[in-house]
């Protein structure tokens, strides 16, 4: 047996329950079943009957399933939202609004009847061609801690839609929202196995993509699991689709709104205690922006940390974000806002790490080339917007990079140059709203197209095409 088996083996007999601890006080809040293999065979086996009639079923009949798990989701708000809250870290506010983005997903599913996608097209005399958009079988998602319900409804609402069956195997630390959404579904009315959650670790993830019956599989978490998922994919035949981590710049110029833009820059590095993967975490300041920065720290300052930020999922991830504060400061960098500085009234079993703000750090420093993942803005300055572009198209990442400007021609440079997937202008979390797509560059992610939008419905879909020829006897010759 070689290491990975033997560390698989042990896993299986030493232990099949997980606790899951919440980031807020490390409290336990349940201890969930980690699928054995026999548990995931089955659960693909079933899947894969469901998939039989889910298939064939309209799409117009699919997707009113899909309007009552959305009725249901809004019904339930508060609840799925505090377990949200609970086991990843966030606020009561954050987490109903990554479930209501999250909806918008389901909304477009139900519109994907109306879409318009399949064509048909007279190719030649009484010779017509057209496409459907054919189901793939039992997909998979794979997803991260950092928002439990609406990156597994960036994948599901619209593979359910295309006809697929989906089994989501959710981050094991924030495992419960997931099974929240699987009891709503069967409260929507959805058959049985067409959707399903199978909870584990990097071992559950994959076993389910080496599964034969598993045609696809979407995946979203940071790049090194990423490329690794798209390759293991690969290997055994299967679509992928890996969106990776990010690291993410805002330009700022000298001529921005400074109000707009330090409320903005605060709003995208802090928010979701900066665990996005569309946070801004590095701010290259153009010329004199003295004011703007002053603004962002008095704003950062201000943020209560329990009431208006939530605390980062572990131990282990506080750690790394404090290391990359002190490592900055031992550089020479200054801290402006220093999240080290913790409230004494919150609870000393919480992972808490309050906003920072880290002025002078040099381009090639490590909290300006690598993921933080946590509420940590580093603060580079630059002469020209050549200079920060240089700087931003240097990274490897390539998710979202933004511009605060109030000129047209310095935002059409930028959003033309910056070598990244997602662009803000005055924006500093630049999410494209459905129906527009959603997905990074390099490597933010490793597969082709986007995760939603029209892209997602591609991705989820393989299109089947039909020519045919309906002529009279004598008309009929075998070319078209
Ligand atoms: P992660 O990569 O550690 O884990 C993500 C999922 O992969 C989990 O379900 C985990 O169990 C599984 N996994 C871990 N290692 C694996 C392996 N070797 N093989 C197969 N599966 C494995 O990510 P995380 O810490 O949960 O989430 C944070 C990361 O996700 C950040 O890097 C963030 O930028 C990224 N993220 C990216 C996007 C995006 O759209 N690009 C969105 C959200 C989060």
């Amino acid at each position: 047996m070689n290491t990975e088996t033997i560390e698989k083996a042990a896993i299986e007999a030493s232990s099949n329950t997980l606790d899951v601890t919440s980031p807020l006080d490390g409290s336990t809040l349940a201890q969930i079943e980690i699928a054995s293999a026999k548990t995931i065979e089955e659960t693909v086996e079933k899947s894969a009957i469901a998939f039989k009639s889910w298939a064939v079923a309209p799409i117009r009949e699919r997707v009113q399933i899909l309007f009552s798990f959305k009725a249901k989701v809004e019904e339930n708000i508060e609840a799925l939202a505090a377990i949200i809250s609970k086991e990843n870290g966030k606020t009561q506010n954050e987490a109903r609004d990554e479930i209501k983005r999250g909806l918008e997903i389901v909304e477009f599913a139900t519109a994907i009847p109306h879409l318009g996608l399949e064509t048909t097209l007279e190719v030649s005399r009484g010779v017509r061609c057209k496409t459907e958009l054919a189901p793939l079988g039992v997909t998979v998602g794979i997803t991260p801690f950092n928002f439990p319900a609406m990156v597994p409804m960036w994948m599901f609402p619209i593979s359910l839609a295309c006809g697929n069956t989906f089994i989501l195997k959710p981050s094991e630390q924030t495992p419960l929202a997931a099974l929240k959404m699987a009891e709503l579904f069967q409260e929507a009315g959805l058959p049985d196995g067409v959707f399903s959650v199978v909870n584990g670790d990097r071992h559950t993830a994959q076993a389910l993509i080496e599964n034969e019956t598993v045609k696809a599989v979407g995946f979203v978490g940071s790049t090194p699991v990423a490329r690794s998922i798209y390759s293991l994919a690969g290997q055994h035949g299967k679509r992928a689709l890996a969106l990776g981590g990010a690291k993410n710049h805002i330009t700022l110029m000298p001529d921005a709104d400074p109000e707009i833009a330090a409320s903005n820059i605060v709003a995208s590095a802090m928010g979701c205690a900066g665990q996005r993967c569309m946070a801004a975490s590095v701010l290259l300041m153009v010329g004199d922006c003295k004011d703007t920065l002053n603004e962002v720290v008095d704003l950062s300052k201000m943020i209560k940390l329990g009431s208006d930020l939530g605390a980062v999922i572990s131990p282990v991830a506080k750690q790394r974000i404090t290391g990359y504060i002190d490592k900055a400061e031992a550089e020479g960098a200054s801290i402006l806002a220093d999240g080290r500085d913790i409230d004494s009234t919150l609870s000393e079993n919480g992972n808490w790490v309050g906003p920072t703000i880290i002025d002078g750090v040099s381009k090639d420093s490590a909290c300006s080339r690598e993921e933080i993942f946590g509420p940590v803005l580093s603060v580079i300055h630059v002469d020209s917007l050549d200079e920060a572009l240089a700087i931003e198209n240097a990274s490897p990442f390539g998710n979202a990079a933004s511009i605060y400007t109030t000129n047209g021609a310095t935002a059409e440079i930028y959003s033309s140059q910056a070598n990244a997937g997602m662009v803000g202008i005055n924006i500093g979390v630049p999410v494209p709203r459905d129906p527009f797509p959603f997905g990074g560059w390099n490597t933010s992610r490793f597969g082709v197209g986007d995760m939603t939008g029209a892209e997602g419905v591609r991705f989820w879909s393989q299109t089947k095409k039909i020519t045919s020829k309906w002529t009279s006897k004598a008309a009929h010759s075998w070319m078209s």
